[in-house]
Parts: C-alpha cells; structure tokens; sequence
C-alpha cells in the first residue's frame, strides 16, 4: 500500500477509538461540555445503558447559529488558542475532538440556542456528513442526543456490555459529578424513569445531604472533615474515620480542580497518611478536593483526562500526607469522640484477626506480666478521678472524662467504664497497643528510643534463617532500641531493649518482632521500616488479653487513651473501644415505646 492521507471521517473514528470507550464516555464529553458552557441544571437521559440513546440537556451558554458547524469539525474548540492557554487551561476539555468523535461512531444531533439569539438552531451528523443549520423549537442552552453507538463500527459494539453493566457505568460517573460540583442541579434518567435528582447544594447542609446520597447514610457521622491551604494549594472534603473503611476502593472520590482524577502522586500520599491507621488489604472511603493553579498541573497528558501531572509531584505529595495525617491523628478517643448514637460495630473485617499470621505468633506470646513504664506512671498521675467508685457520689457530667470512669474488667479482654452518654467498651490490648505505639513513634521521632541495658545479656536462639534476617535488620532494630550481636549461626545475644518494653521477655519479643518482619517486611522505605518495626514491638510487647488490671490501671489506661493520637483504633485498624449509650441500651430493652 503507499502512503496516503486518510479521510476525516476515519481518522475521527480512530480517534474515536481513544475518546469514546463505551455509553459513559459519551456521557462525560458531553456532559464536561456542558459544565464548560457555565450550566447550572444538567439532565442526563440514556436508553438501554446508554447503547441506545444518550442525551444531555444543559442551560449553558450554547452555541452561536454560525459556530454550530464549526463546533462538530475536527480540533475546532473554543477554549483554547495557543500554548499559553493549553498550560493555564482551566477548563474540562480543549481539544476539540470530543463531538466530532462522537458523531463518527454513533448518530449525532445537535440542538442550541445561544442567550443572543431569537431561536435555536439544529444540526444533524450521518456517516461523518453535518446537515445544513435549522432552525429549532429550544431554551436557551444545548441539547445534544447520541443515538445508537457504534452502529457504523459492528466490531466495538460487540465490545459493549450488558445494559446494567453499561448504565451502572453512567451512574457511577454521575455520581462523581454530583460530588465535584455541588452548585449545579443534576438529572439522570434510565429508559424514562430519573434515578438521581440532585438540587443545587449551596450550604453544607445541603452538600452533606449530597454526600450522604452517594455514600451512604452511615458515611457522615463518621467523617473528619478535612480543610488545609498552604502556599497556593487547598484541600477539602471528607474522610471516613479509619475503622469505617472498606473491602474495595469504591468510595474514594479524589478531585482536582474539580476534575476527578486518578493519580498515583495521590494514592501514594492517601494510602501513607492512613498507613498507621488501616489494616492492610482494607480501603478507606473519602471525598477530597484539592485545589491548585491551573499552571501547576498538565491535564493534557491523557485521552480522557482521567489522569493529570503535577508540575511538583513533591510538593504536593507532602501536603496531602501531612493535611490527612493530621486529620487522621485527630481521631483519638479525647473530648468530642463520645458520640451518642454510634453503631455497635464498625465494618471492621473481625474475621481476619482470629486466625491468620500475627494471630498465631501473638498465640504463642504470652509476656508474663508486661507493666511497663507507664502503668508505674500511672499510679503517680492517677488524681482523684481514677479513684471514683462506681457506687461513690455521681460525678458532675461536666467531669466526667470522655472514656468515662472504669467499672470492670470483662473476660479479660474488655475494660467497662461508664462516661456521660452511657456505657463504654473498650479492647485492652488494642488500645495499649495503640498507645505503646504512638509513644514508639514520637521518641524515635525525636530519635531518642532509650534503650535499656540488660543486666546479663541474653542468648537467644533462632532459627538459622532467622538468625540471618537478625543481622540483616540488625541497624533498623538498634535504631528501635533492640540491640544484639550474632552469637553463633543459630542464636544472637541480646544486650539492650527498648526501655518502654523493659518488661517484656526480651527472646520473645525479638523472635516476633523477626517473624512479622519475615513476613510483611520490604526493604524499600526506610520510615515505613522503622514504624513497622515499632508497630511490631508494640503489639508484641502491650498489654496482653487475659491480665487482670486494677480499676486504677484500668483508668490510668482510659486517660491515656484520651490523651494519644489516633487511639481510636490499633495499628491494625481495628477499633479501641466502642460505645453504647443509653437510648442504645434502652432500644435493647424496649425501654421508653
Ligand atoms: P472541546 O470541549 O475540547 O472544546 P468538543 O468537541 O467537546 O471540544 O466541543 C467543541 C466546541 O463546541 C466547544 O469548544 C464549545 O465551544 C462547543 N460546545 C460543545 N458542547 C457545548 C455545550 N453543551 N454548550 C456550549 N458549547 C458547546
Ligand atoms: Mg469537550
């Protein structure tokens, strides 16, 4: 074959290939269309998924009589006019291939009338060929229908899914709009009947309300609001406590600019800030608008403009870890926690802590009586407040600490405690867990984990491969405060620990500490490492299930929770305590109907 120039017609049906994937993507190119022109009340209608039919009716500006042509041809746009533009672009689209790419594989009409004129205006697109302008009955605004998809191209409409599949598609993007603009009234309607109808939210009532419809009722008792601006960046929105996360990522909604992106700059940040808080293999749930300058971002490296590049990945990496990581360090167990009407439970996956990896070795664990340096702490600290009785003199509500006042230890593994709203459960051992961790944290932090001499050293004895990966972490783990040599080719001699941890069984501890480093332990990241290995220590080296406390070490361990970042939950993410307040317990005993 020699070298040909090809016909408009199939070069816009290749380039259809790359804009127009299925029924939603028509939906977002016309629908971006209309958010460009300024409407303000969207209505989305499709037929059978959108294989059918899809068609978007907005107030916008619409289209001069004269540019209607104009509008449908190849690279013909009105956003942009030079590079300049191109690297300030504010707008959703601006390369002018979205209608004429359409209308090449499926048929297309269009309908507008711009605010300056008398009447509207019609045009038709067959086979690539635009009719003449008529005029047309319309409002002021743009109406375009794409019927029949891939008509023209029999082997992409095989591709085509099954009508649910397609619209849930639809839905799904809808959704996404609805939340990247509140000021703007949507539609959708499938084979005739509206599906969503949302009205324009303009206070943060109504935007929550939007919220809730999308995510779910049970979403915003439990979200932290976010909202940071720092050197002409901002962030806003919403995100699930930590213990209300979920098997999949289906609701985490990341705009930028009020684009809803992917991006791994992004989900690398997300995923650090909830690293400490999320077990591993859950997802947490959020809304999240970040806001920057239009030149600091290039939009104009995907198809679809599903993916964005920021000029200074690094910079805004850093400010999304640290906004979320402080909004996340909020979610501790201190004042404004105790929540009346909290659900029992979270979507907390309880299964997966009964069995699997740490649930064996913590099995095997069973450090003799780990009173560390805090519980002594305690007694001194202790003020009257730990010394309330449950039958003494009610308190003043005001009084009361947010854990409450404790009453009993249940099966060793729960502390009761009573607190203004009611009842409060609370796991021991995850929330010393928590709370060893956290301190872990801030002394390495401040790099001074003291480390405690042992008065003998001890000789502990591994296996040889794990004697092997001891000399390996051996920097990592003095750096946590374990701090040993390798004494033979099955043993190492243990000589310093982590003064926190003094009472822990030190062979123990380090033999877990090896077996969840065997386990989970990736080189790549030294910070992530170290937390690792304190998260490891902690768990290993906290309070265990099955000690009895004291109703002083019981209380002593509620103020400290009260008081620690992040204590809502463990480093595993599963919750420290719940609460059962008092019209709870009375709905369980049809008290007050
Ligand atoms: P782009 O959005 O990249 O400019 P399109 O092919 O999607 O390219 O649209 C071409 C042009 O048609 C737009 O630049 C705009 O001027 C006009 N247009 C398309 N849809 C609408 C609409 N709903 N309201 C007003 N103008 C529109
Ligand atoms: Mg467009």
């Amino acid at each position: 074959m020699s070298i040909r120039i090809l016909p408009d017609h199939l070069v816009n049906q290749i380039a259809a290939g790359e804009v127009v994937e299925r029924p939603v993507s028509a939906v977002k190119e016309l629908v971006e269309n209309s958010l460009d022109a300024g409407a303000l009340h969207i209505t989305v209608s499709v037929e059978q998924g959108g294989k059918n039919l899809v068609r978007v009716i907005d107030d916008g500006a619409g289209i001069p009589a004269g540019d209607l042509v104009l509008a449908l041809q190849r690279h013909a746009t009105s956003k942009i006019g030079s590079l300049e533009d191109l690297e300030q672009v504010a707008t959703m689209g601006f390369r002018g291939e979205a209608l004429p790419s359409i209308a090449s594989v499926a048929r297309l009409d269009l309908a507008s009338r711009h605010a300056s004129e008398p009447h509207g205006w019609a045009v038709k697109v067959r086979q690539g060929l635009i009719s003449e302008p008529e005029p047309h009955a319309i409002q002021a605004g743009t109406r375009v229908e794409v019927a029949d998809l891939f008509y023209n191209t029999p082997a992409r409409r095989k591709f085509l899914r099954a009508e649910r599949t397609e619209f849930t598609h639809i839905d799904g993007i809808l959704r996404r709009f609805a939340l990247a603009r509140f000021d703007v009234s949507w539609v959708l309607e499938h084979n005739g009947r509206t599906v969503m109808r949302h009205e324009p939210a303009d206070t943060r009532s109504r935007q929550e309300k939007r919220l809730a419809g999308v995510f779910g009722e049970e979403f915003l008792p439990h979200a932290i609001t976010v909202e940071e601006a720092q050197g002409g960046l901002s962030l806003r929105g919403w995100v699930a406590e930590p213990r209300y996360n979920r098997a999949q990522s289906d609701r985490q909604f990341f705009f930028v600019n009020e684009r809803a992106v992917r991006d791994r700059v992004i989900a690398h940040a997300v995923r650090k800030a909830f690293a400490d808080v999320l077990y591993h293999g859950r997802h947490p749930a959020f809304a999240l608008y970040l806001e920057l300058p239009p030149a600091a971002v290039d939009v104009n490296v995907h198809p679809q403009k599903q993916e964005v590049r920021f000029r200074d990945a690094h910079m805004v990496h850093d400010f999304l870890f640290s906004a979320l990581h402080r909004a996340l360090a909020s979610v501790g167990a201190g004042a404004g926690m105790v929540r009346p009407g909290m659900p029992l439970t979270g979507t907390v996956p309880v299964e997966r802590y009964g069995a699997g990896s740490s649930g064996q070795s913590r099995a095997q664990v069973n450090l003799g009586l780990p009173v560390s340096e805090q519980i002594a702490a305690y007694q001194k600290v202790l003020g009257a407040a730990a010394h309330q009785s449950p039958s003494g003199p009610a308190p003043d509500a005001a009084d009361i600490p947010p854990l409450g006042f404790a009453l009993a230890q249940l099966h060793g593994v729960y502390i009761l405690s009573q607190n203004a709203a009611g009842l409060v459960l609370t796991d021991m051992h995850a929330a010393h867990e928590r709370i060893t961790y956290e301190r872990l944290k801030s002394r390495a932090a401040a790099e001074n984990i003291r480390s405690q001499r042992l008065l003998v050293p001890l000789n502990v004895q591994l296996s040889g491969g794990e004697a092997d990966l001891a000399e390996q972490w051996r920097g990592q783990l003095a750096a946590c405060g374990l701090v040993y040599d390798r004494s033979g080719p099955e043993s190492v001699l243990l000589r310093e620990m982590p003064a926190l941890l003094a009472q822990a069984d030190g062979a123990r501890l380090l033999r877990d500490v090896l077996s969840d480093l065997a386990q989970h332990g990736d080189s790549s990241r030294v910070d992530a490492e170290s937390h690792e290995i304190l998260s490891s220590m902690a768990c290993h080296g906290s309070v265990r299930a099955n000690r009895q406390l004291s109703i002083a070490e019981m209380n002593a361990l509620l103020r400290d929770m009260e008081q620690t970042e992040r204590s809502g939950q463990c480093n595993h993410g599963r919750p420290t305590w719940v609460q059962l307040d008092l019209s709870t317990l009375d709905r369980l005993f049809l008290r007050g109907r």
